[in-house]
């Protein structure tokens, strides 16, 4: 049975969407959860409430993980007012789509900066901590769409294919201090972010399912999870897709 009692967890993103169920789902197995959002405090402490529901210890963080002062600040105080990080959940990202030809150089910087950047400042926050503990678990969202590109997300694929990279990097120097760093790869899971794409281009994604239906953020979570646990011990530098079979 995998179990997180007293485990402090760090999860980027968690006032909605994905990071929110991961961290639901982390706080389930007994873990505390640090919510990091970047500007909606209204949903980062319903997530905060949900969680201590759970009976777990559960505070929010304002930080852009794109801004290395703000990710170092942010570690400190995590340490400071939970005792130690154990599990860091690099979830935040986002989206500004179009296709090469009419994509502006600050929408390409701008998703780099958060989606790929604000993973590697997040990494960097944690490292020594992690390093002076002897073991740790980090996991990095990256998406199916880093291993197999899409037609206006040249942005998106190429951050989340830097996820990768890093990732592997990043397992490559901590796994001799016990430190796990993987990445999960979902395809289409439901939440505001695919809300908003177009009715057209959401139908085809959809048609391209073979199992026939969006992923949700509990799918995500569940993976998430297992790399957190003891039982995924011996897995580090790995990518686990999470897309009912979409980039097959
Ligand atoms: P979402 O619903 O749009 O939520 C994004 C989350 O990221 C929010 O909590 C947001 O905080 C936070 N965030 C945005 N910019 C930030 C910044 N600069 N600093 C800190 N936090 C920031 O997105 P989602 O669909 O749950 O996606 C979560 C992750 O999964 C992303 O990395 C995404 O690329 C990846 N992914 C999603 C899908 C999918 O189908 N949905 C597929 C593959 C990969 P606020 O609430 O404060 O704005």
């Amino acid at each position: 049975m995998m179990d997180l009692t007293g485990k402090n967890a760090v999860v980027t993103g968690s006032s909605r969407g994905i990071g929110k169920a991961v961290a639901l789902k982390l706080a389930s197995l007994g873990a505390n959860v640090a919510v990091v959002y970047a500007g909606n405090k209204e949903k980062a402490d319903e997530t905060v409430k949900e969680l201590e529901a759970l009976g777990v210890k559960a505070i929010c963080y304002c930080c852009d993980v794109s801004s290395a002062e703000q990710t170092k600040q942010l570690a400190s105080q995590v340490i400071a007012d939970f005792g130690g990080i154990d599990i860091l959940v690099n979830n935040a990202g986002i989206v500004k789509d179009g296709l090469i030809l009419s994509m502006k150089e600050e929408d390409f910087d701008k998703v780099i900066s958060v989606n790929l950047k604000g993973a590697f400042n997040m990494t960097k926050a944690v490292y020594q901590h992690l390093m002076k503990k002897r073991r740790g678990r980090i996991i990095n969202i990256s998406s199916i769409v880093g291993l197999n590109g899409n037609a206006g997300q040249a942005n998106y694929a190429a951050a989340k294919a830097g996820i990768i990279g890093l990732t592997k990097s990043a397992a490559k120097e901590l796994a001799a201090r016990n430190v796990t760093v993987n990445a999960i790869a979902p395809g289409f899971i439901e939440t505001e972010m695919t809300d908003a794409i177009p009715e057209r281009a959401r139908e085809a994604a959809l048609a391209a399912i073979p199992m026939k239906r969006p992923g949700q953020g509990e799918d995500v979570a569940n993976a998430v999870a297992f790399l957190a646990s003891d039982e995924a011990a011996y897995i580090t530098g790995e990518i686990i897709k999470v897309d009912g079979g979409m980039a097959i």
